[in-house]
């Protein structure tokens, strides 16, 4: 079980499941999202969160929703609905020794940070093509 929580304290977010392996995405809109690479914990569908009100939902596109905090801003999740799969952002764990296993969407990485060497690369494509291939409708 690891447990988080937001920047005000309101939110709190418990993982029954989850690897500590986390990964990077690089695409256009978690950039715009957070300022930069999104880095996250993949916790399945085995999460739970308290303080529910001070959550906000935003449906960032047909398949995902991303949700926030709304009252400090904490941005807590990343939600694919066709399966259900929430993946956190790391910073929300107090775990400095996750290790970063992926990078995904590096055709949409921006220019000015680098890339870790030693991390496996997907495209945007690839990515795509992995998760039709999880869930086909
Ligand atoms: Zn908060
Ligand atoms: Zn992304």
């Amino acid at each position: 079980m690891l447990s988080g929580k937001c920047l005000c304290g309101e939110v709190n977010v418990q993982l029954a499941k989850y690897t500590s392996h986390i990964h990077a995405c690089h695409c256009a809109m978690c950039r715009t999202w957070g300022g930069g690479p999104l880095y996250t914990v993949q916790a399945g569908t085995g999460v739970t969160f308290k303080g529910e009100d001070a959550i906000t939902r935003f449906a960032s596109s047909q398949w995902a929703e991303r949700g926030f905090c709304h009252r400090c801003g904490t941005h807590l999740f990343y939600l694919y609905k066709e399966t259900q799969e929430y993946y956190l952002p790391a910073g929300l764990f107090n775990e400095p020794s996750f290790t970063l296993e992926s990078d995904i969407f590096v055709d949409e990485k921006a220019s000015y940070y680098p890339l870790s060497p030693d991390t496996k690369k997907m495209t945007g494509a690839e990515i795509i093509a992995a998760f039709a291939k999880e869930s086909p409708e």
